[in-house]
């Protein structure tokens, strides 16, 4: 079978260097460094993306009207909770599946759903996966905050771990408890932390998070506390925008934490982590900016060292590995990335050796 080759770039963890992919038919028979043959496409090829935080589960519930994270996401009476209670079944699962199958067109290779509603939740997810090629990790919460140590061991041997609200949402000896049962079965826990204001990070590091999401609020102090722990943090710049919350994503990095993307509740924005490491760059102007590169290993690299944990995904790119085809115009493909690409220059995905043209 004749051979044919796709991109001119390839973004690897040195950053872009010349290279492309070669083909047999729709398979990727190698990853190939060096200057592309003659009519291979313009385009650059990044590893898979990893969504480092979604709430899918809401997805139903776009467009979120505007309002504070206290009147539209805080449990119990929030606007998004009021919606859960009244939505259907079916109209969850539904707008679940319609945002999986938007995250494999758009090049996610894997996400971090935190899932709401207990046990039934989680069946949810997994009733919306269908044949999809994105890998899912499902972190669910218990619906009760007095659960035992036991009925929260049952409850996390159904999905990947702990996705919890705030510190303030639960008693602490309940998350301690789930601290806990995670650990016991080699589980996730992973909380929201210091988004609009500042949590005590000796309480929330306390409970030996896997990793946090937000610490927007957080003081420099708090961040460099992180970073010692070596605890990533996931930041959502598109829902902190929303809120009107600096992502603070500069910051972060210079305190030396690791920090991955994530696109957040689905009634917020869609699950598109072009658009969402585009928003880390544009955002992070004001803040002193961030490197191209740097913004592509947000949605890349980091997020596989957040799933790391589980070591099912590696960050190497390699011909069987997830790859994104991202077509480009210029000679500078990561400024392109970074200001000028969306979903409609995504040309192609790579599952598992085998591409798929979009
Ligand atoms: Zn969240």
């Amino acid at each position: 079978m004749s051979r044919t080759s796709v991109g001119r770039w390839l973004f690897t963890q040195e950053g872009v260097v010349d290279g492309y992919i070669l083909l047999e038919g729709d398979e990727v028979v190698e990853v190939c460094r060096g200057r592309a043959p003659e009519g291979s496409s313009r385009a650059i090829v990044l590893p898979g993306f990893v969504n480092a935080h979604t709430h899918i589960g809401d997805s139903f519930a776009y467009p979120a009207p505007r309002g504070t994270v206290e009147e539209i996401v805080a449990p119990p009476n929030g606007y998004k909770h009021r919606m859960l209670r009244t939505a259907s079944r079916e109209q969850k699962v539904a707008a679940m599946r319609e945002s999986i199958s938007h995250m494999a067109r758009t090049g996610t290779s894997a996400f971090i759903d935190f899932r709401e509603e207990g046990s039934e939740g989680i069946q949810m997810i997994n009733d919306s996966m269908g044949q999809t090629p994105v890998t899912a990790l499902v972190l669910g919460r218990p619906v009760h905050s007095n659960a035992s140590l036991e009925a929260l061991a049952d409850f996390v041997s159904l999905c990947d771990g702990f996705g919890m609200s705030s510190l303030r949402d639960w008693p602490r000896d309940l998350l301690e408890r789930a601290s806990k049962a995670a650990k016991m079965q080699g589980k996730l826990f992973g909380i929201h932390a210091s988004e609009v204001v500042r949590e005590d990070v000796d309480l929330v590091l306390g409970l030996k998070p896997d990793f946090l999401v937000h610490m927007t609020a957080a003081s420099d102090d708090d961040l460099r506390a992180v970073a010692d722990a070596h605890v990533p943090v996931v930041v959502c710049p598109r829902s902190n925008e929303f809120f009107g919350i600096d992502p603070r994503i500069p910051q972060l990095l210079d305190a030396g934490v690791e920090v991955a993307l994530g696109t957040d509740n689905g009634m917020i924005c869609r699950p598109d982590m072009l658009e969402e490491l585009r928003a880390a760059y544009r955002l992070s102007l004001p803040g002193g900016g961030l490197a191209p590169a740097d913004a592509v290993r947000l949605a890349t690299h980091s997020g596989r060292k957040v799933l790391n944990a589980l070591r099912n995904i590696t960050t190497e790119i390699k011909h069987t590995d997830d790859l994104v085809v991202v077509e480009t115009q210029g000679d500078d493909p990561l400024i392109e990335v970074v200001s000028a690409t969306g979903s409609a220059h995504v040309a192609a995905v790579s599952r598992g050796g085998r591409l798929r043209r979009i």
